[in-house]
């Protein structure tokens, strides 16, 4: 099953839901960064909260998502667009350290004290960024937290992922709540009480269920509408063209100097591990357009 996101919205009930499977592409990043299980548990669990948020936004913005700690993996970061394409790597993706209990704790590989940046390009002048402090919990937790009381929208996030005996992500989803206005808090307590009553996240994703037969356990007992299906993607927007501006940007004489003391450049994307190689005369063709 390729990763897709589904939307559902409970007019009557006040609440919108958000499920979405992510397996590929926690595995497109794990693969892209070699990572080891504990860096694949915080990757399934930082990239699914990123759809999810991603898929909040109006055409053309854009979000990324950065956890920081004192934890080993040191930082995680995603980035989505409005249309589900998403991108992004961990800091540290060869923890080594690894006892049993910490490949599901991302509390304990982000560390007990950190800072969760969130910045949205929402096409004004200037980026809208707000940073709260995170305290060992979850990713899921610290999201439910962020959007609660940052942007005071009353919301809920589950997130589930399994990661087998080979480091592979098994499987990863989840799940967003969220009041629409007139925001009522009470009927966000009922559905954090419904959520409680179901399995965990994990347990429904490794049973099999669908992001559609989520949304459809959560609402029982609730009408609600489904309102759009969207394909979830991994997706750089680097470019070897980008890669050469970037180089031209040092100026003339860092390239010179590149030239003359390794004679080559090696340009490596860290959101998707790309590697651009620009030899000798690469450089030289660079410089004649600097003129
Ligand atoms: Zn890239």
């Amino acid at each position: 099953m390729a990763d897709y996101l589904v939307r559902a919205l409970a007019k009557e009930a006040g609440v919108r839901g958000l499920a979405c499977i992510t397996t590929d592409l926690a595995n497109e990043v794990v693969t892209r960064q070699q990572a080891t299980p504990p860096a694949a548990a915080l990757i399934s669990e930082t990239i699914t909260g990123t759809a999810l948020l991603g898929a909040l936004l109006k055409i053309q913005h854009r979000i990324a998502v950065k956890f920081e700690g004192n934890g080993p993996a040191e930082r995680v970061l995603m980035e989505s667009d409005a249309y589900g394409r998403l991108r992004g790597y961990v800091a540290n993706p060869h923890i080594t350290k690894m006892a049993e209990e910490m490949i599901y704790n991302t509390g304990v590989t982000l560390g007990s004290v950190g800072i969760l940046t969130v910045v949205k390009d929402l096409k004004l002048k200037e980026l809208a960024e707000s940073i709260v402090p995170i305290g060992g919990s979850p990713i899921d937790a610290e999201l439910t937290l962020y959007l609660s009381q940052s942007e005071q929208i009353p919301s809920l996030v589950s997130i589930g992922y399994h990661i087998d005996e080979d480091g592979k992500v098994e499987v990863a989803g989840g799940l967003l709540l969220q009041a629409v206005p007139p925001y009522d808090q009470e009927i966000m307590k009922q559905m954090a009480n419904k959520l409680e009553e179901l399995p965990p996240m994990t347990e429904l994703l490794r049973s099999g269920k669908t992001p559609e037969e989520i949304i459809d356990l959560v609402f029982e007992g609730v009408e609600y509408i489904e309102l759009e299906k969207r394909d979830l993607v991994f997706q750089c927007d680097c470019s070897r063209e980008r890669t050469e501006q970037a180089i031209l940007s040092l100026g003339r004489e860092e390239i010179e100097n590149l030239i003359e003391t390794v004679g080559q450049a090696e340009v490596d994307c860290q959101y998707c591990q790309e590697r651009y190689v620009f030899s000798k005369e690469d450089l030289e063709d660079l410089l004649v357009e600097l003129v």
